[in-house]
């Protein structure tokens, strides 16, 4: 297979995704690296989008195998913010420059459709800023309050295309349900995004190419794909994490496959990987989320442990993120960052 002509492939198949993953030349995984920098730059230029997160609650109804804030983990002390302290902590993001704040929590119902709707509406009226929420899989007439209150995207991530890996590693879950939740949300007017883990027990390189086809497929407007890290006190806890370079294959070759798509340069990756978030820009990724959960919660969100960044104060951990930014060649965006597919149209 001649690699150049596989790498300016408008189309790959399944079969020419997975020699991408196999690569491992050196040269060869170089040159699928800029390939996919070259595709960044082609769809969503050279500006890196900033999420700003907040994790709100670290309660969660589900038994996800692989993560450390599933319910029957009890070993970890959860928490709760009130809608003032979301809030507050968004002002927080919005006085960094920041145009999108992603609040994030476990599937935690105590906080119902109003309440969320009144969190996205004093956000939205006070400041101009665009809302990505990631609650899990929620009620179908939630969604749709939460996009009349102003909520603009929407991350629930598909974890793996494969049904039955699906079932079991979310505790007997539905990949289908799962789907129908994503195409609603679609139909709904969210700019959706999904991902995938990589380096889960079981999981096949084939797998992952189908995760990448499924994102293709669902037509997403971002696609986040992150090593999986194992995390204390759940079944996976004496596993592997995931291997870096085949996350970073994943994302560059997602970006070949996708291309008008935002991509992040994840904490997980950046937190088993030296320099993973560079590594992760260099490669096919234009958007970097950075943590603004509060002090006294930041260190109990822990889906994994590890995570780099947990004690830093936001000021400094802002000003070391413009560093590296600058020091690539590339600059913050001030912009919302909407999607590529909406901004291109
Ligand atoms: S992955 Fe999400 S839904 Fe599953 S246990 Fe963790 S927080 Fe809950």
């Amino acid at each position: 297979m001649n690699l150049d002509e596989l790498l300016h492939n408008e189309n790959l198949s399944r079969d020419e995704i997975v020699y991408l993953l196999n690569l491992e030349r050196r040269e060869e995984i170089s040159q699928l690296f800029q390939r996919a920098d070259e595709v960044r730059k082609k769809f969503c230029g050279d500006e890196i989008h900033l999420r700003g997160v907040i994790e709100f609650s670290n309660y969660c109804s589900c038994n996800c195998l692989y993560c450390g804030l599933r319910e029957d983990n009890f070993s970890i002390e959860r928490f709760r913010m009130t809608a003032d302290e979301i809030i507050g902590t968004a002002k927080l993001i919005y006085s960094h420059g920041i145009r999108t704040i992603v609040l994030q929590s476990g599937e935690d119902t105590i906080y119902d459709t109003d309440l969320i709707s009144f969190i996205i509406y004093s956000i939205k009226k006070e400041f101009d800023i665009a809302i990505t929420l990631s609650l899990g899989q929620r009620g179908f007439q939630e969604y749709q309050s939460w996009k009349y209150a102003g909520a603009d995207r929407y991350l629930l991530k598909h974890e793996t295309a494969n049904e039955k890996l699906y079932e079991k590693y979310r505790d007997n879950l539905k990949l289908a349900d799962r789907l129908n939740h994503l195409r609603y949300l679609k139909k709904l007017g969210y700019q959706v995004g999904s991902g995938n883990m990589i380096g889960m027990p079981l999981q096949t390189v084939e797998d992952i190419a189908d995760d990448i086809l499924f994102c293709k497929e669902l037509d997403v407007d971002m696609a986040a794909i992150c090593p999986f890290i194992p995390a204390p006190f759940t079944p996976y806890q004496n596993r592997k994490h995931g291997d870096a370079l085949l996350t970073l294959k994943s994302m560059a070759a997602a970006r070949i496959v996708l291309k008008d798509v935002h991509i992040p340069a994840t904490t997980a990756l950046d937190s088993i990987e030296e320099d993973g978030r560079e590594q992760g820009l260099k490669g096919g990724a234009n958007v970097i989320m950075p943590n603004f959960t509060p002090m006294p919660y930041r260190g109990k969100y822990t889906i994994y442990p590890g995570k780099r960044g947990i004690h830093d104060e936001p000021k400094a951990a802002f000003a070391s993120l413009q560093k590296r930014v600058e020091a690539l060649g590339r600059k913050i965006s001030v912009s919302k960052g909407d999607s590529p597919k909406l901004t291109s149209e």
